[in-house]
């Protein structure tokens, strides 16, 4: 069913009774083209793109819950394309270009809301860091602001610029960043993948792999054997667990990151603030909440669920920032599993073994690379080449030294 004013008015006149079903939820069958394991935003997208560009349908995607469960229904929704690094700039810019045509490409409301990152900066050396990545930006041709204070207390009046222990100096802006209903993310591309002919398949787990003549050529389920030309991994925070089903031993780590949603208020915060002095990022949802997280869980972990001295943190960074939001009573809080790699970059690449691809390694900041990696992985996956903009995101990089490391923490994921 195509999305339109006029399916919204017929369906209004008619009581709201005959809305279709979003998307297929489809029983697996014996053998397919490609499988994608995990229905989060990654492997949704890589589904839709399979099929919509490369013209390949005899896909299904295999969720071991249901769509959406994982981190991609978990996350604070904060898009952008503020990064520094020549191998990362095109491939998170190309993304922001698919979320602006996202809805049209979709035909699904995503809320894609440009509203505008902010980073703010609280000494000289910070000030310089971000001139430097503003630069790094605006050579690739992506759009970012160096603001002052006077300009942030313009947009922000309300942070603690006069008492705070690293006062406010500024902040560097894009203004195209901003944040998109990540739930919705995932249906849309459930609705179109599936209008194509792609199976989705839920509460389907992979369980290991069919590998003949050192090919991998199907995946064993909670429901029964599926056959496939290429499988293509894209399981998030699980995909040290399913590689390891291969006998791969991936560079990464799993982590919780947890996230936070206080009650309701009027309009209060216009865009997206990250506080950089202390790990804290907030925006306000449509409905009024104030969402916001900090830094992940320093352990790992498997759980979806995080720990109090995080949730103390946060608050506090929450508070240097902004004192007014002490007074505010939190809502809900929950964690995600972060798939952290040795550099804080992703992977999308062919594995050593034939027919086997892998699309990982997000960290926190996956989200707002989920059009982007679906349409590489998709490349991938349709012409066994790397996509232009993800040739850096190599798997045989932490064996060859290319790392891709934008905060230069080293190989310490948990520093990413
Ligand atoms: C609290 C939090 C805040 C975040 N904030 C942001 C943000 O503001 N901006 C941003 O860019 N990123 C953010 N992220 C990161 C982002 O959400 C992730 O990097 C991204 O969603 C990961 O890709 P995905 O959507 O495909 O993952 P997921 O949605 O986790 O998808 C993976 C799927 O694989 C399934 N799976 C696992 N094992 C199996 C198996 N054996 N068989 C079948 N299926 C399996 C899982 O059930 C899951 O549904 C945040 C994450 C969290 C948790």
């Amino acid at each position: 069913m195509r999305n339109s004013i006029f399916s919204l008015a017929l369906n209004a006149l008619s009581g709201h009774k005959h809305w279709q079903p979003t998307w297929r939820d489809a029983e697996p069958r014996a053998a397919y083209d490609v499988i994608i394991i995990g229905g989060g935003g990654h492997g949704l997208a890589t589904a839709h793109y399979l099929a919509k560009i490369y013209g390949i349908t005899n896909v299904a995607v295999l969720e071991k819950s249901w769509i959406g469960s994982g981190n991609v229904g978990r996350n604070t929704t904060i898009v952008r394309s503020n990064y520094l690094l020549p191998g990362n700039i095109p491939f998170y810019e190309l993304s922001m270009k698919l979320w602006e045509g996202l809805e049209q490409d979709l035909n699904y409301n995503a809320m894609v809301s440009q509203r505008g990152v902010l980073n703010l900066f609280h000494s000289d050396g910070q000030r310089d860091g971000y001139v430097r990545r503003g630069n790094a930006m605006r050579l690739h041709g992506v759009d970012a602001e160096l603001l002052d204070q006077a300009a942030v207390r313009k947009l922000y009046p309300f942070l603690d610029f006069d008492h705070a222990r690293f006062p406010i100096q500024g902040g560097l802006l894009q203004k195209r960043g901003g944040t998109v209903r990540h739930d919705a993310v995932a249906w849309g591309y459930a609705k179109t993948a599936s209008a194509r002919g792609v199976d989705i398949v839920q509460n389907c787990e992979v369980r290991g792999f069919i590998v003949e003549d050192g090919q991998v050529v199907g995946v064993e389920t909670s429901r029964g054997s599926i056959r496939a030309g290429k499988v293509g991994m894209a399981v998030a925070g699980a995909s040290s667990q399913v590689a390891a089903m291969a006998g791969l031993k991936l560079p990464i780590e799993s982590h919780v990151l947890q996230a936070f949603v206080s009650e309701g208020l009027k309009p209060l915060i216009p865009g997206v603030i990250t506080f950089g002095a202390g790990h804290f990022y907030i925006s306000q949802s449509d409905k009024g909440g104030l969402v916001f997280g900090g830094d992940i869980d320093g352990y790992n972990s498997y759980a979806q669920r995080g720990n109090l001295p995080v949730v103390e943190d946060v608050c506090e960074g929450g508070m240097a920032l902004m004192p007014m939001i002490g007074r505010l009573r939190l809502l809900r809080s929950w964690g995600g599993l972060m798939d952290m790699s040795m550099d804080g970059s992703p992977i999308i690449d062919r594995t050593p073994i034939s027919g086997l691809y892998l699309n990982a390694g997000w960290c926190y900041g996956g989200f707002k690379a989920t059009p982007a990696s679906g349409l590489s992985f998709a490349h991938l996956l349709a012409t066994d080449t790397a996509h232009e903009t993800a040739k850096a995101y190599r798997l045989d990089r932490f064996a060859t030294g290319h790392m891709l490391d934008e905060k230069g923490q080293g190989a310490q994921p948990n520093l990413h």
